[in-house]
This record gives structure tokens, C-alpha cells and sequence, in this order.
């Protein structure tokens, strides 16, 4: 399980983030929600690793993980652009990360994570022939083969339109329910984080407005910028 406790970050004399405490569950899917300049990408940056909180702690199985480095907290992030490999195929996208680390994920496993993100048919093609969302599934993919303990996406919808969006929404809570995954996704839109999370984290300048259930948010909003920036986008 995953646990925050009083972070808070600045960058120069702006404070970025204040008092930010959470806690989820292994399997759970988090959003963290809010408008542009939130602070959501650098709370993202702070779990994964790659920023230091000014004070708080997080916690990860009861342990502390603030100062441990990126690679030692086995947190991995599907950026928004994907960050793939244009020019080389699917397979040699996905099995990429495994060329250091021989065993991780067998070749059975391999094949399942394929099948689950429907990319059989693929997997010789390059990344720059695929559409926006065969490279989401292949980052996803590339991602999860290397066995992260917490998966983090940032903005994993908003290349999307239509029915690939819907597609790609279902696939994300399939995994993370079949994986036990605990799955933190950073967005700015209401209506995909209400509907695909467990928890949600409502941001506003850097504060928690409001952290709960799509339940307990809609039935009694916090305040009135969950009321109004929030609820009434569904
Ligand atoms: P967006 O949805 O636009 O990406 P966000 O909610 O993810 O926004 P952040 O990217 O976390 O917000 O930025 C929060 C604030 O911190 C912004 O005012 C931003 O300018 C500032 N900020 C972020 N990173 C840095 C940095 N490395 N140095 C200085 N200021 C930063």
C-alpha cells in the first residue's frame, strides 16, 4: 500500500504543493485531477522519483521511500507522449527494458501481456505506422513487462478520441484489477476520473480540495470548487 504524509514542494519561492496526505490500496486506481498548473505532473514526479519533497513522507508497504532513487522504488510511468522508439518494431519496443534484465518477465508472460493488449497482430509493425492507440497499448505493454509495483500514467487518455479513448479506459482498469496493480493516473478531465478510479485526488493550487470515492464526492463535494470546476464538467 501506498501512503502520503504532509508533502509539501516548492520550486524557488512559488509552493507548488502543500499538506498533501493520501493513502490507496494495492489494486486500487488513484486520479489525480485538477487544472493546468495544479501541481498533479509534480506530485507524479515526487512518487516516481524524480523530485524530492521539501517534508513528508511516502511510504510504500510501511516503508520510506523518499529518499530512495527512482530505479530503487520500481515505480514506472507511461509518459504522455509514450516516449517510444519511432523506427524499431513493436516487439523490440516492448522487450526493450528487458535486455538488462534477463528473467524478469518470462516469455509466457510476455505472450499474455500481448494477447491482454490485443498487439499479436502487430508486433513486426514499427512504432510510426501504428495509430495513437496501438502506441498507448504498446507503451502500456512495455511498461508492465517490467513488473512495476505502482504503474503511473500521465494524461494516458488525452491523445485519444471516441471509441479508442473508451477502448483504452477499459483496458487500463482490466489490468489493474487482474494485475492487482495499484495504478495512479494524472488527468485533467472529470468525467475519466470519476469514472475509471477508485479514489480520486482533487487538486486545486497545490491543496487537496477533496480526496475520496466517486460516491463521496458527487454526494457531498467539499467545497465549491469540487462543485463547480468539477462536477459541473459530467
Ligand atoms: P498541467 O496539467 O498543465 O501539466 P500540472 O497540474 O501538472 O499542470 P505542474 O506541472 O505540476 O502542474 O506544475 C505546477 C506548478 O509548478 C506550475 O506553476 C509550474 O509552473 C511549476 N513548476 C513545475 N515544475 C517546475 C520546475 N521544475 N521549476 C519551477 N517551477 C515548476
Amino acid at each position: 500500500d501506498l501512503e502520503l504524509i504532509g508533502i509539501d514542494k516548492s520550486f524557488a519561492t512559488s509552493k507548488v504543493l502543500s499538506d498533501i496526505s493520501i493513502s490507496l490500496k494495492n489494486g486500487e486506481i488513484l486520479s489525480i485531477l485538477g487544472p493546468s498548473g495544479c501541481g498533479k505532473t509534480t506530485l507524479l514526479n515526487l512518487i516516481l522519483g524524480l523530485e524530492q519533497a521539501d517534508a513528508g513522507k511516502i511510504l510504500y508497504e510501511d516503508r520510506e521511500v523518499n529518499c530512495l532513487p527512482m530505479e530503487k522504488r520500481g515505480f514506472n510511468i507511461v509518459f504522455q507522449d509514450y516516449a517510444l522508439f519511432p523506427h524499431l518494431s513493436v516487439d523490440k519496443n516492448i522487450r526493450y527494458g528487458l535486455a538488462n534484465k534477463k528473467g524478469l518477465t518470462s516469455e509466457a508472460e510476455l505472450a499474455e501481456l500481448i494477447d491482454l493488449l490485443d498487439l499479436g497482430p502487430h508486433l513486426k509493425k514499427r512504432i510510426d505506422q501504428l495509430s495513437g492507440g496501438q502506441k498507448q497499448r504498446v507503451a502500456l505493454a512495455r511498461t508492465l513487462v517490467m513488473k512495476p509495483k505502482i504503474l503511473l500514467l500521465d494524461e494516458p487518455l488525452s491523445a485519444l478520441d471516441g471509441m479508442i479513448k473508451e477502448g483504452i479506459k477499459q483496458r487500463i482498469i482490466k489490468i489493474a484489477k487482474q494485475m492487482n496493480l495499484m495504478t495512479i493516473i494524472v488527468t485533467h478531465d472529470p468525467e475519466e476520473a470519476l469514472t475509471m478510479s477508485d479514489k480520486v485526488l482533487i487538486l486545486e493550487k497545490g491543496r487537496v480540495a477533496q480526496f475520496g470515492t466517486r460516491e463521496e464526492i458527487v454526494a457531498s463535494p467539499a467545497n465549491s470548487f469540487v462543485k463547480n470546476f468539477i462536477l459541473e464538467q459530467l
